[in-house]
């Protein structure tokens, strides 16, 4: 997959926009203004990450809102599989001291039919208290929530969040592969926002459940 990336850090004041490949871990590429070259600097940038510029790309410049949807649901699923993978593993080695690959869990994930369940399982690994629960008691993510989202109404996040993440990311995915159902801009921008919400989530679920294992905790976090 061709992933796009916009830069503006060269110096020149110019802008370049620049297509990698997905597996790519970096590459040099030339300013289109001053032809200085430069490394691109995506040695960490996760596969999620790139996968949402993608969508972003196809949502604002290519205007492919349908595909843009689909890119935004693999891109949140990317993380999901990355970190129930890596604390999955984790918690092999910490409990049997055995080193299981992340292809061990891959049946696993595929048993897995709705990507809720997912969404629940991977968070289960992180936090005591659910997807939603860790949403009502992290103030930081509500008000990220509030400021950031447009497409996100804070007050149904925390009340059905399960339900909120079929209607608007989901389902749209699903009914464009499996009907080729047309979407509009609007759906892809709060599709867009639902698969940026989701990666915010588990990034802070994953940033607490360190912090807690770095202090030694035996319960997973807040
Ligand atoms: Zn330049």
């Amino acid at each position: 997959m061709k992933i796009p990336i916009r830069l503006k850090n060269c110096g020149c004041g110019g802008e370049s926009l620049v297509w990698f490949m997905l597996e790519d871990t970096d590459i040099r590429y030339k300013c289109a203004h001053c032809s200085k070259e430069q490394d691109l600097g995506i040695q960490n940038l996760r596969i999620a990450i790139k996968v949402i510029l993608r969508a972003q790309y196809e949502l604002f410049e290519s205007k492919d809102y349908s595909l843009s949807i689909v890119l935004s649901a693999m891109a949140f699923e990317c993380d999901l599989n990355r970190l129930y993978k890596k604390w999955k593993m984790l918690e092999a080695m910490r409990e049997k001291k055995i080193f299981l690959s992340s292809e061990h869990f891959d049946d696993a994930l595929r048993r897995m039919n709705r990507i809720f369940d997912k969404f629940k399982s991977t968070a289960d690994l992180m936090t005591d208290h659910g997807v939603t629960g860790f949403v009502n008691n992290s103030p930081d993510l509500q008000r990220l929530i509030s400021d950031k989202f447009v497409c996100v109404p804070l007050e149904r996040v925390k009340k059905d969040l399960k339900k909120a993440f079929e209607e608007n990311l989901f389902f749209p995915r699903n009914n464009i592969i499996h009907a080729a159902k047309q979407y509009d801009e609007k759906a892809a921008k709060c599709a867009r926002e639902f698969a940026l919400l989701g990666m915010t989530i588990l990034e802070k679920m994953d940033d607490a459940k360190i912090a807690n294992s770095r202090r030694g905790g035996t319960s997973k976090n807040l």
